[in-house]
């Protein structure tokens, strides 16, 4: 069992999401559990903000490091979070939990990255959003930053959706055939620690306007499909 809490400006923009695939298997089987934790009841003042301006000058808003503080401790507790500030972070390592900032400055996301998460008990996920959040969340709350990529969003709302997403269908139970999971893309390896991406797939009719579905796959021949699978499996630049 999984428990994802997730810290955001923009709750809603979730709720579509967990109403549907794979979330909601991961949920009805017990296999997971996801908790939105709203940015903007954390304020610290009575105007409601949560983002102020940076130091040094520059353009646009950071979010402030007090918000996120007061909501990670509704999560744990101000002991725990305290305690993570000053740099001790046995409660993360010993119950294997996490709290991953979305940071385009992150570590780059991959499946490997994400077969690692699944293993954890409980995941935080915290979305920036404007100018980005106050550099000391990510240097001393986050015990991981994670990047999905080498651009800039506007939010980490689909960030963490791509992380949690990633995770939670490779949860034992959510997907129908377990075996998918374990023969897709970025999901072997070989001797050398590369990973395939998945050969190409087709499904009927055979002739869509004259574009036509590769004739091995419809010879029967099964030893010939599996060397023409292999051979289009190609291997993912290791990056
Ligand atoms: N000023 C920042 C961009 C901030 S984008 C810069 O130039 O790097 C606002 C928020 O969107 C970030 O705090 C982060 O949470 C999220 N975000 C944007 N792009 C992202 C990416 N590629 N990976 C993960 N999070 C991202």
């Amino acid at each position: 069992m999984i428990k994802f809490d997730i810290v955001t400006l923009f709750p809603t923009l979730f709720t579509e999401h967990f109403n549907n695939l794979p979330y909601k298997k991961a949920v009805s089987k017990n296999l997971a559990e996801y908790n939105l934790w709203d940015l903007k009841n954390y304020s610290v003042n009575n105007y409601g903000s949560v983002d102020d301006k940076t130091y040094g000058g520059g353009v646009g808003m950071v979010i402030m490091v007090e918000p996120v503080f007061k909501a990670l401790s509704d999560i744990y507790s101000e002991k725990i979070m305290d305690d993570k500030i000053k740099g001790k972070k046995d409660f993360f390592d010993r119950n294997n939990q996490k709290i991953v900032v979305l940071s385009p400055r992150g570590e780059r996301f991959t499946q490997k990255k994400a077969r690692e998460l699944s293993q954890s008990t409980q995941i935080t996920l915290i979305c920036g959003r404007y100018e980005g959040l106050d550099a000391r969340i990510e240097d001393n709350i986050a015990t991981d930053v994670i990047s999905i990529g080498d651009f800039v969003l506007s939010g980490g709302e689909i960030p963490a959706l791509a992380v949690m997403e990633s995770i939670t269908r490779i949860l034992p139970g959510v997907l129908e055939k377990e075996e998918a999971s374990k023969i897709e893309s970025f999901s072997l390896e070989n001797k050398d620690g590369y990973e395939f991406i998945e050969y190409p797939q087709y499904t009927r009719p055979e002739n869509f306007k004259g574009l036509e579905v590769p004739k091995v796959l419809l010879s029967g021949n099964h030893k010939e499909i599996e060397m023409w699978r292999k051979e289009k499996s190609t291997i993912a630049d290791k990056n």
